[in-house]
């Protein structure tokens, strides 16, 4: 049989992809990172911490964007619990260990997001551990959609625009950063995308490997993932799955500490279809292209600030207040039910949730909650609740 014609790239499959994101998934050592900076010498990589990180600016300034998460039950925590007291999160205490261990030694800076104080004491620890990387408190706008609001953020990312390039030496014109702001509306896209997939066919597109692809996006070139994530739609494409009898979900508060891959993957074997999430949130912030018209950092402000995205690291200022976020969200993706699965002692999921619930309770939605910590290793507790509410989903619709 003749073999592809010469310069016709083979798609890779399903499994392939699967294997190469689930790699760097498993990767805590970085090494991809580390390649990658070792082919392009000119480059630098900057992490950011969840949940929200303007990622476009880093890119402009020469620096690979890295998400930085905690590294799960992978990684056992020794120094990190010097660190943090035992009532808070989880996250903290595995990333200080990956930095105290070396794993994210090829950061030249780190951008910590205003999402809660955790975050905050993180990057004051950070400037006491590693004087040499330049780190920011990344101070997000909370509050009105106002011009002061705008005007604020518009010099907070001048700010770091300005700082960035003297890092790297790579001071961006207005064409290099409208140049970054369009490849990255180009990946807001692309996930808006496969999003929209999954809430229309959850059962060719697993929110387990939806995870892992995006996982990869945070570590990956923007480049690179766009080529990924499009091979990805051409092998679900040609791979498609049998529709079952499973409830239509919504999974809510997972937004800052990821959940282990296992409690993922629980839900959805015991009868849930993922059809909205929170994971990995700062990919979908901006809910929106950012406009290619004008200075690029403005219209990054004004995105961000005009944005109609509702999050518990949001301020909101609804008259109904938060009453009918979750409704409006399980009926924009036809949900059944919504699962609160939240970090244990994370502040701003917890402060919200009563509320959240109860507006999704009043609108006669099913709801469960359950909390999580990254490192969680056993899921029989998560599989026979979430099994339960499937099932009482099925037997019993809303009431
Ligand atoms: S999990 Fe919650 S409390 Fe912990 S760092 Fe994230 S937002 Fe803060």
């Amino acid at each position: 049989m003749p073999g592809p014609a010469k310069g016709t790239r083979q798609p890779p499959s399903r499994a392939a992809i699967v294997e190469q994101v689930r790699e760097l998934y498993d990767d805590l050592d970085f090494s991809s990172v580390r390649r990658w900076l070792a082919e392009h010498p000119t480059w630098k990589a900057a992490g950011y911490l969840p949940v929200y990180a303007p990622r476009e600016l880093l890119h402009a300034c020469g620096f690979l964007p890295i998400g930085i998460h905690g590294a799960g039950d992978r990684l056992e925590i020794i120094r990190g619990d010097a660190f943090y007291q035992s009532y808070i999160c989880h996250l903290p205490r595995s990333v200080i260990e990956m930095a105290q261990s070396g794993r994210l030694d090829m950061l030249s800076a780190v951008l910590f997001p205003s999402t809660c104080d955790v975050i905050r004491n993180l990057s004051g620890i950070w400037k006491l551990l590693y004087p040499a990387v330049y780190v920011r408190y990344v101070d997000v706008p909370q509050g009105a959609k106002s011009e002061e609001a705008i005007s604020f953020w518009e010099n907070e990312l001048q700010r770091l625009v300005d700082d960035l390039g003297a890092l790297s030496g790579r001071r961006p014109t207005e064409a290099d950063l409208r140049a970054s702001v369009d490849l990255y509306n180009r990946v807001r896209a692309m996930i808006r995308r496969l999003y929209q997939l999954r809430q229309e066919r959850p059962w060719d597109l697993p929110t387990e490997e939806l995870y892992l692809l995006l996982r990869a996006g945070e570590m990956v070139p923007p480049e690179d993932f766009l080529t990924l994530a499009e091979d990805y739609l051409g092998a679900v494409a040609a791979d498609p799955r049998r529709q079952r009898d499973n409830s239509r979900v919504v999974i809510a508060g997972a937004f800052c500490e990821q959940p282990p891959l296992g409690l993922i993957k629980s839900i959805e074997r015991t009868g849930c279809y993922i059809v909205d999430d929170d994971f990995l949130l700062g990919n979908r912030f901006l809910t929106h292209d950012v406009s290619l018209e004008g200075n690029p950092i403005r219209t990054l402000a004004e995105a961000f600030v005009q944005n109609d995205l509702c999050s518990s690291v949001l301020y909101e200022i609804k008259p109904t207040g938060k009453k009918e976020t979750m409704r409006d969200r399980a009926a924009a993706c036809r949900a059944d039910g919504i699962i609160f699965a939240t970090a244990s002692f994370c502040d701003p999921a917890l402060l919200d949730q009563p509320m959240l619930r109860a507006g999704a309770e009043e609108a006669g939605i099913p709801c469960i909650a359950f909390k999580y910590a990254e490192n969680t290793g056993q899921f029989q507790q998560f599989r026979e609740q979430a099994g339960t509410f499937s099932d009482s989903i099925k037997l019993w619709g809303a009431s």
